[in-house]
Parts: C-alpha cells; structure tokens; sequence
C-alpha cells in the first residue's frame, strides 16, 4: 500500500511537494489542511480528494480518527511549525517538517519530545539527502576521497523578494531573512561535507540596501563556522545577489556544484573531472524514501531527524548571536 500523506499550508512548496506526489511509488496526496475555501476546492478538483481528508485549521485535529492519513507534512511559515508538529504527533500522525524546523531551538526540542511522546516519528524535509550529487559532496567529504577537507564554500542567495507583505520579511512568521530561509542549507552542507559540529562562529550582516524591504530581517549575511578539525565553512546567504554553490577544498584536490542546493538540474565537477548523475524528482524522491520506512515500520535515518533540524537551529541561531555582537561565538555540542 501507499502512505497516505496530508500537506498542511497550501502555498508555493505545497504545489511542488504536491506535484512530486502525482509521480511518487510509495506514498500519494491523501489529504489537506487549508484556511481557503476556494484553494480547499481547487485541490480537491485537481488532487481527487476525499471530502472527509480535507481540514481547515481549526477543525485540524479531528484528523485524529481519520485512519486515511498516515503523515502530515507541515509547509507554513516557519513560525507555525511547531504548532502544527505538536498538533499532528497530538494526533498520533508521523510528521515532516519544512525547513527550518521552527524559529528556535526551544521550539526544536519541544516538536522532539512531543514526537516522542507521542510515538510517531519526526522528519525534516531536507530533500537534498536524497539528491544524488549533494549527497556525493557528503561521500566525497566524509570518506575524505581527496583527503581531509580544509575549507568548504556553501552559499545561497536570490533576488526576488519585493513584496513586502511576504512573510519570509516578517520576523515573527520567518525568525529572519535569508539565514533561517536559505542559510539552513550552507550550514547543512557544512556539517554533512565535513562530517563535523562547528564549534564556533564569527558572523556578519551585510549592508541594507533596500530599506523599504528590509525592516525586520537582515538582507544579506555572511559567517565563517570552526570545526574541531581545524576545517572551516564559510556562507553567505543572500535576498539581494544571486548564488547558488558548493565548493570543498581538500588536501588532495577540491569537488564543487552549481547549481548546487535550488531544484537543478545541477553541475559538478571534482579535481578529478566532470560529476554526472541522473537528474531526480527530489521531492518524489524524498517522500517515497521517507514513505518504504515507515510503511516497513522501521525508524526513519538520523540524518533526516528531528535532532538534525535541531542542530542547524542550534548553529543558524549562534550566527544571530555573532554577527548582533560581532564576536566569536562559541557551539556547546548537544548532548545525545
Ligand atoms: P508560501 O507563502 O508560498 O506558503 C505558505 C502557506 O502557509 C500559504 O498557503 C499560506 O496561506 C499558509 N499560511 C497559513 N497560515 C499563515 C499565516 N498566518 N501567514 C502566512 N501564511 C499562512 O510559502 P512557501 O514558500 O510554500 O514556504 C512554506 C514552508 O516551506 C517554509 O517553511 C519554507 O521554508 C519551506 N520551503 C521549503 C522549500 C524546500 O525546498 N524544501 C522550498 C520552499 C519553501
């Protein structure tokens, strides 16, 4: 059978989740959670849904006694995720949510718990885990292919916020601007290239340039992780300058992509040569990998966990810290 999942918060990566769900094997749009009436019809008519799998966000936790839905895939603003984690594991629902986890580490460690309470398991959506050549930059990294990695490169960047009333500008529905958005990967990359947890930071914003924009959330910001091995990570992410890269230097040669973290198609190449793998629906991808695990009633991988999505909230909030008080700020590594 397919796992049957419900997404909650039908914007713009509900669509694409949606759409890797029409060509996904293991698990199919089963359900929704919407406060639109009109967008509730929509994908009812494009989606063949059932009336009973449809919520808004008040009768939401009636989806309890529904035994039609599986998983629910939290994809709202960032400052709502955690109420709908805790709604969903209060359910007794599995759950994957969107990065970043939520808009702090208190609100990580309470979706961790309450997943735990509840017995279902907790997932982040980091889709690149299951892309092919990022996740031959963690091999490559990891089994240190070309030796012990000294520095990696991770940045992310786009230019197309100009609408102020879009809440990835709003602090209390983002947590912050391009950091929390698209910083979450650089720092994913960091720790999964090195195979290591930063241990401190030193950080800096960078100028505003669009005042009338960027109010509540910083425009650009750029920081530098340590790890104990002596390697060291360095990042921008950015709303006002396109990037999109992953560079490692080696002690025996370097491996890089761009495109390297966006949709793709992306481009590799070691020192070595050029990287080719087949371009995949990562969405699809990632859910039905997601999908065969719990279907198979097993645990979901660390590397996708609760406790991941916790880490980098850990390390995106040490860089606030950094670059607010322009000193180094050091990481107390997690107990486990
Ligand atoms: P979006 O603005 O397009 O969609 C957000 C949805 O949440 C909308 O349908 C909106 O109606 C709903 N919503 C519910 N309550 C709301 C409220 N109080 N204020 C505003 N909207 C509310 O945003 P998006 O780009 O789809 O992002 C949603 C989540 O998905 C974010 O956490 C984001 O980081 C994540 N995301 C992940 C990826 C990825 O590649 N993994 C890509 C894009 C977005």
């Amino acid at each position: 059978r397919k796992l049957n999942i419900a997404l909650v918060g039908l914007g713009r990566y509900a669509n694409i989740l949606a759409d890797g769900l029409l060509v996904a094997q293991h698990c199919r749009l089963a359900g929704i959670v919407t406060g639109t009436p009109e967008k509730a019809k929509d994908w009812k008519k494009r989606f063949n849904l059932d009336d009973k799998n449809i919520y808004n966000y008040q009768n939401f936790d009636q989806i309890a006694s529904n035994k039609d839905i599986d998983l629910v895939y939290v994809v709202t603003p960032n400052a709502l995720h955690k109420e709908y984690v805790l709604r969903a594991a209060k359910a007794g629902k599995h759950v994957i949510v969107e990065k970043p986890i939520g808009i702090s580490v208190e609100e990580a460690r309470d979706m961790i718990t309450a997943c735990e309470k509840a017995g279902v398991q907790l997932a982040m959506g980091y889709r690149l885990h299951y892309e092919p050549y990022n996740m031959e930059m963690k091999r490559m990294g990891q089994e240190r292919i070309f030796g012990k990695v000294k520095l990696v490169e991770a940045s992310l960047g786009y230019k197309a916020i100009s609408n102020p009333g879009e809440w990835r500008l709003h602090k209390a529905l983002s947590g912050g601007g391009p950091l929390m958005n698209l910083g979450v990967y650089c720092v994913q990359a960091g720790r999964y290239i090195t195979g290591e947890e930063p241990i401190s930071v030193t950080a800096q914003y960078g100028p505003v340039t669009y005042p009338d924009i960027f109010k509540e959330v910083e425009e650009s910001i750029t920081w530098q992780l340590q790890f104990p091995s002596g390697a060291i990570c360095t990042s921008s992410s950015s709303y006002n300058c396109g990037i999109d890269r992953l560079y490692a230097a080696a002690d025996e040669g370097f491996f890089e992509l761009s495109p390297a973290i966006s949709y793709g198609p992306f481009q590799g190449r070691t020192s070595n040569g050029p990287l080719k793998f087949p371009e995949t629906n990562q969405q699809a991808v990632q859910m039905d990998e997601i999908a065969k695990v719990i279907l198979a009633g097993k645990r979901l991988p660390d590397h996708i966990s609760g406790l991941e999505g916790l880490l980098d909230m850990k390390v995106l909030m040490a860089i606030y810290q950094a670059a607010d008080s322009g000193k180094k700020i050091a990481i107390t590594p997690e107990k486990q």
